[in-house]
């Protein structure tokens, strides 16, 4: 496992990471999210390596280089030239060479999905190909720890459907994943653990699954023109122009307020069962929306 401790950075006056303290289970897919500007990038800099200068402790750097692939935000290859070319620029940088180096590129063009295209010169690729081209440069060397920093920003529904497969198979392969997101659809989807972090602090971190039953709990959604008193002896709050009422027992409570509509003679637009979503999480524990939802 990884573990950080007291984990600060400092870019001149900017706190961009403040004591931060972490567990990263091995084998797993844990999640960063947060905001924009959060200091998501920073702390997978620094776990990748590259930033160096930073307060604190980081386990991963104890016993010498870490076997680790880091894609990063920004797309780095050479477009000028093919797909396969960048594949043995970034192979041989790892270390690989002759048929060792082809029989990787050769599968790792196949979970990319860009076998075909291989020989194209990457100026022909569109944003999301080259996006998996990036991450398959990353993972030519078959590290245990894969660090993707917001992988499908920009990317088109194909090729986001290519990159949540491949997170799959390296899951599979027991490759230890942290992937920073502020598509909290994604994380949900992908990861095991999750880690919140606002304004350079992790607010809160722990298995999806917990966390969702800590603060999020289920309950039922209902839309539409109701009576002032409808809702009187309910626990609600309001959410998209409609109110949740939390319950233990979301089917149970549905179908009372399914009888009481039908006895009053109201009509919801939506009554609806409400399962319990990180982005609730994400608002319970910051009293913030991740992202303006018009985004
Ligand atoms: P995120 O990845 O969550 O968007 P970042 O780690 O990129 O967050 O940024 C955290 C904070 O640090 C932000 O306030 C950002 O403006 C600042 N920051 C990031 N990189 C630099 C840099 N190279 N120089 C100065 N400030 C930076």
């Amino acid at each position: 496992m990884i573990e950080i401790s007291g984990l600060s950075k400092k870019y001149d006056k900017t706190v961009a990471l403040d004591k931060v303290d972490l567990t990263i289970p091995t084998g797993i897919c844990f999640g960063l999210v947060g905001p924009n500007g959060a200091g998501k990038s920073t702390l997978m800099k620094i776990l990748a390596g590259i930033l160096k200068e930073f307060d604190g402790k980081v386990s991963l750097y104890d016993q010498g280089e870490p076997s680790l692939g880091y894609v990063p935000q920004d797309i780095c290859l050479e477009e000028t030239v093919s797909a396969q070319a960048n594949m043995n620029f970034f192979g041989r940088v790892y270390g690989l060479k002759g048929k060792e180096l082809q029989e990787r590129q050769q599968l790792i063009f196949e979970d990319i999905g860009l076998s075909e295209r291989a020989k194209s010169k990457v100026t022909t690729y569109s944003g999301g190909m080259k996006r998996r081209l990036n991450i398959g440069c990353a993972l030519l060397h078959s590290p245990e720890i894969v660090i993707m920093d917001e992988p499908t920003v920009g990317v088109d529904p194909q090729s986001r459907r290519h990159i949540f497969e491949l997170i799959r198979k390296l899951k599979q392969e027991g490759k230890t994943i942290i992937y920073a997101s502020h598509y909290m659809e994604e994380i949900e989807g992908l990861c095991d653990y999750v880690a919140f972090i606002d304004r350079g602090k992790v607010v809160e971190q722990g298995s999806i699954e917990e966390l969702l039953t800590r603060y999020a709990g289920s309950g039922v959604f209902i839309k539409g023109e109701l009576p002032d008193d409808f809702l009187d002896n309910e626990e609600v709050f309001q959410k998209d122009g409609g109110f949740v009422i939390k319950t233990e027992k979301p089917l149970e409570k549905l179908a009372f307020l399914a009888k009481k509509c039908e006895i009053e003679g109201v009509e919801p637009n939506q009554l609806s069962l409400m399962q319990p979503r990180l982005e609730d999480v994400f608002f319970s524990l910051t009293g913030t929306e991740l992202r303006d939802k018009s985004a």
